[in-house]
């Protein structure tokens, strides 16, 4: 099942003669459960392809559809919505509450939102993540590629229908980088999460089950299917 779709996406910055054609025309599917990269330089359009496929901005021209729904057309309102049900966020920085213990920072959103933690999905997630060991400590006290599993964690604990990472092992060393994506692999498929992850890491791309390449705001290859 299709889980996430573009439709001929166009992302322009700024006016005429300056015009900056950041996406010119995507068309993607991601199917539910796949864990896609997207690589490209820098500049090639990356990070405006993620903002647009997680309502942090609005296209120019085409469509977005999420779970069916066409999100393209939806107010700032209808969007800050779309974003709390539907998807998750992991950056290159983990934005983790310092003074917040690993249990704590995991259940923070849904708690914000005011919903009840599901704690059987939860420890799941936490065990999977091989962070039960953890549960007590402040952020401090953790390495960098625990941190960034903390904040994997917290972006799965939502149950959110698409997670997208932007440049996840960007801050972290190659061992770090790899048990990141190893957390990310087995997310996908042990709890069939769709993942779009960002990574400018060719090697760190190769263990998607797909890779996506963007130049100049357009997908140039698709190879690699699993
Ligand atoms: P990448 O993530 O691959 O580095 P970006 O999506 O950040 O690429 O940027 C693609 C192009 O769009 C670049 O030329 C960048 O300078 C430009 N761009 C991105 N965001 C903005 C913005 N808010 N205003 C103007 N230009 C932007
Ligand atoms: P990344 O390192 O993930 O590619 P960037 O450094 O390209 O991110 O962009 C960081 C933020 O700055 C994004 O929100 C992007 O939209 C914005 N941005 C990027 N390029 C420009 C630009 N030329 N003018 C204004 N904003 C920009």
């Amino acid at each position: 099942m299709v889980i996430l779709k573009t439709e001929a996406l166009k992302k322009y910055y700024g006016k005429e003669p300056n015009v900056v054609k950041a996406l010119d025309g995507v068309d993607l599917e991601v199917q539910e459960g796949e864990f896609v990269a997207v690589v490209g330089t820098s500049g090639s359009g990356k990070s405006t392809l993620l903002h647009m496929l997680g309502g942090l901005d609005k296209p120019t021209d085409g469509k977005v559809i999420v779970g069916g729904k066409d999100i393209s057309g939806m107010t700032d309102e209808q969007l800050t919505i779309f974003r709390r049900r539907n998807v998750g966020f992991v950056f290159q920085s983990y934005n983790l509450v310092p003074i917040l213990n690993v249990y704590e920072n995991i259940v923070l959103p849904i708690e914000l939102d005011g919903n009840t933690v599901d704690q059987d999905y939860v420890e799941n997630i936490i065990e999977t993540l091989g962070l039960s060991e953890k549960k007590n400590h402040l952020p401090n006290n953790l390495s960098g590629g625990q941190q960034q599993r903390v904040a994997i964690a917290r972006a799965l604990a939502t149950k959110p229908s698409i997670l997208l990472a932007d440049e996840p092992t960007g801050n972290l060393d190659t061992k770090s980088s790899q048990d990141v994506l190893g957390v990310l692999k087995m997310t996908s498929t042990k709890f069939h999460q769709t993942i779009v992850m960002i990574t400018h890491n060719e090697q760190i791309a190769q263990l998607a089950d797909r890779i996506i390449r963007i130049e100049d705001g357009k997908i140039v290859t698709m190879e690699g299917w699993i």
